[in-house]
């Protein structure tokens, strides 16, 4: 089957691998119909992380159930489901805690948790920017779509990362109806944290970024865009909360946080997110931060330390949560605003491709070309062919 392969740093080529089968009575195959790219995948991409040349990409995935293993009860062949990113056993002392995000099952190195599909050190699966997928306790990870799987692909494939991450983000931050949020980082995980304060009933949503594409799309769904390669975010965010900062605070950009200028420092959106949210206020911490950085700039950053703000955080008595986001605590209610008309994250997608236009889509949303804010990766569109 052809899938997505990581060469090294840069390059990705669309390849021939092994056929996905299943492997276990509790297995599930999928033949793919979306996938999407993620700024996650980036960082592997980028050569950021030890992931190794040869392995697939892909953990964002929904497709049609083609075979189930003899252990599969509920899951059926013709259904359709999303695969949460994470990959879960159900049963694990993390798992019957709901914390399925560090599941100790499907992570072989006994002193990790948590899996996903093609990542870096998230355990050995194969990805699913393929025209198969293999889904280990299919049961338990898939979650199973209805008749409309097809005309709303475009806002499901959403549920197996960006939209559950998203409202993690607010959930860890302790959005309730009313408060006033900042999100730091308007990418599709932080464009799916303003749109999940927004479904909550916030009443001020502030997206800091500097990109005009993102910034547009925040303001398409009621959200204050604050540019910061013109404004100082913190000023305006205090300028917009009567000096007092935010009530809640989303980051969302990671340990490659940078300035306009392309300077990178892991701390940039903690202290700001930081001083821009109040004594008492809560912080979701979703951008992705790494125990080590052998690429970071200098030495502090490559062994993963990140000096941040503590002391004011701490005096300022704030709450922050931080960490990869449980999809399946959210997954199945999210879907239901889908299935409802609630709620339709399909609004950030950019670019539908077949798989072989990987090689450019992966280039471009690198580059952060314009326009380029969420790629869908179709495996049954005709190679060549855009959407
Ligand atoms: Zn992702
Ligand atoms: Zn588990």
């Amino acid at each position: 089957m052809k899938a997505v392969v990581y060469e090294g740093p840069r390059q990705v080529s669309v390849n021939d691998v092994p056929d996905a089968r299943i492997e276990r009575p509790t297995d599930v195959l999928v033949r793919i119909t979306a996938t999407n790219i993620c700024g996650s995948d980036l960082h592997m991409y980028e050569g950021r992380t030890d992931f190794e040349t040869g392995r697939t990409f892909g953990h964002e995935n929904m497709g049609e159930v083609v075979e189930v293993g003899s252990g599969v009860d509920k899951v059926e062949v013709g259904g359709h489901v999303v695969l949460p990113f994470n990959i879960s056993c159900g049963f694990c002392k993390n798992c019957e805690r709901g914390l399925t995000n560090y599941c100790l099952t499907t992570q072989p190195d006994p002193a990790a948790a948590g899996a996903a599909y093609g990542f870096a050190a998230m355990g050995p699966w194969a990805g699913g920017q393929a025209e198969y997928l293999r889904v280990p306790y299919g049961d338990h990870n898939c979650l199973r779509l209805g008749e409309d799987a097809a005309e709303k692909e475009n806002d499901y494939v959403m549920l197996a990362d960006i939209f559950p991450t998203g409202y993690h983000a607010t959930e860890m931050a302790g959005v309730v109806p009313g408060d006033s949020v900042v999100i730091y980082g308007g990418g599709p995980v932080g464009l799916m944290a303003a749109y999940s304060a927004t479904i909550k009933g916030a009443a001020k949503v502030m997206v800091v970024d500097r990109h005009a594409d993102r910034l547009k799309l925040a303001e398409q769904i009621g959200a204050i865009a604050i540019d910061d390669s013109k404004v100082d975010p913190v000023q305006a965010v205090l300028d917009q909360t009567m000096g007092l900062g935010a009530d809640r605070g989303c980051e969302c950009v990671g340990y490659q946080a940078h300035d306009p200028q392309g300077t990178e420092d892991p701390a940039l959106t903690m202290n700001r997110i930081i001083a821009s949210v109040r004594f008492t206020g809560g912080i979701g911490v979703v951008g992705v931060f790494l125990p080590a950085d052998p690429g970071g700039p200098d030495e502090m950053a490559q062994q993963g330390k990140v000096p941040f703000d503590f002391g004011l955080s701490w005096f300022k008595g704030q709450t922050i949560g931080t960490g990869q986001a449980p999809v399946k605590k959210y997954n199945r209610r999210l879907r239901d605003l889908i299935a409802a008309g609630k709620a339709t994250p399909s609004w950030i997608v950019s670019h539908e491709l077949p798989l072989d236009g990987a090689v450019e889509a992966y280039q471009q949303f690198d580059d952060r070309t314009d326009g380029w804010t969420k790629v869908i990766l179709k495996p049954a569109m005709p190679a060549g062919k855009a959407g």
